[in-house]
């Protein structure tokens, strides 16, 4: 029975820091696997900047998958944004082109197995699921089984020389440049960073809103992008943002202190 093994990248540090395991530590299962990027057309510049550092880092090309239909395209069809609500984005510009390529390897032969390693962590062990036991699609999750957190994440990554991916530097998390998760800070930070990405999803959203007349905001829940980016509403988000964050740190010394007089 023939077998294939699939790395899913997704342009974060985690699936990228499970193709460096992988090959130190499974190299047999290295040497014959795939790495494959589902390309929604709708990534930041620094993620397929690191996608191109992984290739050279690893000396392996990286199978990219483009969407049968583009975002335009359904954008056109479907007629209103992806959203919280309406998330069709995710099946119809990822998880299609996944599946219609598993589909095609198993087409070559309808008996082999399909091996599909995911970079979820074992700190985050609950979003794992079995695709079930009998199927030929088999999901792997490498660090949950070898007990591999956050920080030996960023210590693969930086052992390598490779480190994380730029976008960091400004955001938390990988994925297209309009993603309706961004909060109003990050919404920020893209304007700050790519301007030209934010106007064009202020386009997308403009033409949306002038479509469905109902008070719908778009993108983001707080604001239309239009006025997101007055400077007053700049300033108060900027603030929110830094008081969060001073609360996050208090919070966290907090913690250590209270392990430390209860000898936790
Ligand atoms: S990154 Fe956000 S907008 Fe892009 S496919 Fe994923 S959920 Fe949708």
């Amino acid at each position: 029975m023939k077998e294939y093994h699939i790395l899913a990248l997704s342009g974060g540090k985690d699936s990228a820091a499970l193709a460096f395991y992988i090959k130190d530590n499974m190299s047999e299962i290295f040497d014959r696997m795939e790495l494959v990027f589902c390309d929604t057309e709708q990534e930041i510049p620094e993620t397929y900047d690191y996608l191109n550092k992984i290739e050279v880092f690893l000396d392996k090309k990286i199978t990219r998958l483009k969407p049968q239909k583009s975002f335009n395209h359904l954008m056109e069809t479907l007629n209103f944004l992806p959203s919280y609500k309406n998330r069709w984005c995710t099946p119809l510009l990822k998880t299609k082109s996944m599946n219609e390529y598993i589909k095609k390897l198993r087409n070559k032969d309808d008996s082999s197995i399909i091996y599909l390693y995911i970079g979820i962590r074992a700190d985050e062990f609950f979003r794992t699921k079995s695709a079930g036991k009998n199927s030929l699609l088999k999901e792997v999750f490498p660090f949950v089984d070898n007990n591999i957190y956050k920080n030996d994440v960023f210590n693969i990554l930086n052992n390598k020389g490779i480190g994380i991916p730029d976008y960091y530097k400004w955001r938390k998390r990988s994925g297209c440049y309009f993603c309706f998760y961004q909060s109003c800070f990050d919404w920020i930070q893209l304007y700050e960073n790519h301007p030209d990405l934010y106007y064009k999803a202020m386009e997308y959203e403009y033409n949306d809103c002038a479509k469905i007349k109902n008070g719908r905001m778009g993108f983001n829940m707080k604001f239309a992008l239009k006025d997101l980016i007055k400077p007053e509403n700049i300033r108060l988000i900027k603030e929110k943002e830094r008081k969060k964050t001073v609360n996050n740190k208090n919070f966290v010394l907090f913690t250590k202190y209270l392990k430390k007089e209860l000898s936790l």
